[in-house]
């Protein structure tokens, strides 16, 4: 987060960093991502569900956005980083290679995280049909596709084992992303046939 200058910080005010040159925008919600700025705002009662699902936003914007360190920027530098253009991660119209199962066999496929969304959109879904953490504001996985990518993010790494279940149900293919994501990065990711057998 340090190479890319990526701030957590408190909700009524901007980073050090950007005092001279950046004003607080809306920091509405239980905790916000403002990508010009690069920062995560919390409060005091933010969980840690809706940290971390922020996080995946400044997570897709940094892996979108090439996010190089402004430490040492000068007044200018820091302007113009405010001004380019947001890239996101999850927007790009790369495909990204993921494994899925059927009857224990893997097979390869790629596709955009915008084709997954729309997979997950195009199937009859239904309050129950839904994943997304129990403290984060239901919907959000259906919202845009940017939400969707947050949210699996925040779902697939955090603790709700219903959560999870239901990702792998009713959005298989961005559960293989993140599965795809925790391999590149070294991370822990949930047993596929465990929460097979979860009921929700
Ligand atoms: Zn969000």
């Amino acid at each position: 987060m340090r190479r890319a200058s990526i701030r957590i910080w408190n909700d009524n005010s901007v980073p050090t960093l950007w005092k001279e040159v950046a004003e607080l925008g809306t920091t509405g919600g239980a905790a916000s991502y403002q990508p010009n700025i690069r920062t995560v705002h919390v409060r005091v009662t933010s969980t840690t569900d809706q940290i971390r699902h922020e996080l995946a936003h400044a997570w897709d914007h940094y892996l979108g956005g090439a996010l190089s360190s402004l430490e040492k920027a000068k007044r200018k530098e820091l302007e113009r980083a405010i001004q380019r253009k947001i890239r996101l991660w999850s927007a790009s119209d790369t495909k990204r290679a993921i494994v899925m199962y059927r009857g224990g066999v893997g097979v390869r496929k790629r596709m955009t995280v915008r084709q997954m969304y729309m997979l997950y959109k195009e199937r009859p879904i239904t309050r129950e049909r839904r994943f997304g953490n129990p403290s984060t504001r239901v919907g959000y996985s259906t919202r845009s596709v940017r939400e969707f990518f947050a949210e699996a993010y925040s779902v697939f790494f955090g603790s709700s084992r219903v959560g999870m279940a239901r990702m792998l149900a009713f959005a298989p293919e961005v559960f293989a992303l993140m599965e795809w994501l925790a391999g590149l990065y070294g991370l822990s990711k949930p047993d596929r046939e465990a929460l097979a057998k979860v009921t929700f």
